[in-house]
């Protein structure tokens, strides 16, 4: 049987970046490490669209969250945070963990946030240093408007820092264009490379905060980072095998174009997306991403029989809900190395499992309805 992986991250690889990956380790410090980082340096500008630094640390997304904390912030300082899902909560979490003031906007899940509430909260207290938000807050599936809030933050003392770890390379995120001061990424996702990297990019204003901050740091030290990076070197060991890997995935970018990836997203969300509702299923998302898809369980739906009937019998791969949306949710990812017939795969063995579970579909119509999305000309 093959297996589909529709989960949004870890994706699957294409077979260049698993050969990378399997390669006989090649030194840090060594001449063809170097060229293989300058690289994959200059891959990662392209794809967070910004001129400056993007630095990569050896973690998963979560520790280059936790590290703009402690790098941009002191202790008590004030931050506001969009709460609309599990990964907004995260950042409140990592805050008050460092002993940060951190001010929510509790968003319901499933919605996208009200740029004004962003705007009233920063004219409510000038002290606040800086805002922290998803591009895709992949817990819920929806995508935030981010233009809109970095138009807004812009206009402030406060700095803009975007976990766009799922988002990135799916959605479209000009990071100087929009000034937005920090991205955060990671390996996993849309970028088709193994788990275990993380990036950061920051602006100049953001670089004046890690100038004044001072709560400790040694690993995640952004400074030393750079100044590293600057002679195509890290700090210290990095995941060599990963970073071969990595090159080869933006490598596959680049040579596709970035505006066609982007477009193949949106192709296959909006197939998703048709074909589900086609089977009568309703959409989660106030404003569904194009990496993710969430759609609610109809009554009487178990989520992890669900799940495991199109894993088992048909080898796909879905992920159910976090948290409060345990349960509620299903969720079918469609970012990274995903074509168009792994969609058709999703769709049909949705339409199966349910069937097989007694909900009342006609077979078909959900593949139908993709089939009709899919089969338009592309690019
Ligand atoms: C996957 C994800 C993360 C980070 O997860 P890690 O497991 O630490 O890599 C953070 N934010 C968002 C929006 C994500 O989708």
């Amino acid at each position: 049987m093959n297996r589909r992986l529709l989960t949004p991250g870890p994706t699957s690889l294409p077979p260049q970046v698993r050969i990378a990956a399997a390669k006989e380790i090649i030194h840090h410090r060594s001449d063809e490490f170097l060229k293989v980082f300058q690289e994959v340096r200059e891959g990662l500008k392209s794809i967070f669209q910004t001129r400056n630094e993007v630095l990569i640390f050896t973690c998963s997304g979560t520790g280059v969250m936790e590290a703009v904390i402690v790098n941009l912030l002191s202790p008590k300082d004030k931050i506001l945070v969009i709460k609309g899902g599990k990964f907004g909560e995260r950042w409140a979490d990592i805050g008050a963990s460092f002993g940060l003031q951190v001010t929510g906007i509790d968003v319901e899940w499933g919605r996208v946030v009200d740029p004004n509430l962003i705007e009233k909260e920063l004219s409510r207290d000038s002290q606040i240093k800086a805002v922290f938000t998803q591009l895709v807050e992949t817990s819920t599936g929806v995508v935030y408007d981010i233009k809109s809030i970095a138009r807004i933050v812009k206009e402030t003392e406060a700095v803009l820092v975007v976990d766009a770890i799922s988002g990135l390379g799916g959605e479209y995120l000009p990071a100087d264009e929009w000034g937005v001061d920090v991205v955060v990424g990671a390996s996993q996702k849309a970028l088709m490379a193994p788990p275990g990297l993380a990036f950061v990019s920051l602006s100049d204003k953001a670089w004046k905060l890690v100038e004044e901050s001072t709560l400790p740091r040694y690993y995640w030290n952004f400074k030393e980072a750079l100044r590293m990076q600057k002679n195509n070197q890290t700090p210290f060991t990095p995941a060599v095998s990963l970073i071969c890997a990595l090159r080869e995935s933006l490598k596959l970018i680049k040579e596709k174009g970035e505006d066609n990836i982007l477009k193949h997203h949106a192709r296959l969300a909006e197939a998703t997306r048709k074909g589900v509702l086609a089977l009568g299923l309703k959409i989660f998302s106030e404003a569904p991403s194009n990496i993710v898809t969430a759609i609610e369980l109809p009554l009487g739906i178990e989520d992890k029989k669900l799940r495991a009937l199109m894993r088992d019998r048909y080898g796909v791969e879905i992920t159910g809900g976090q948290g409060k949306l345990k349960g509620k949710i299903i969720r079918i990812a469609h970012l990274g190395w995903v074509d168009a017939l792994d969609i058709m795969a999703g769709i049909s063995s949705l339409e199966m499992a349910l069937s097989q579970m007694g909900f009342k579909v006609n077979l078909g119509e959900g593949v139908k309805a993709a089939e009709k999305v899919l089969s338009g000309s592309e690019e």
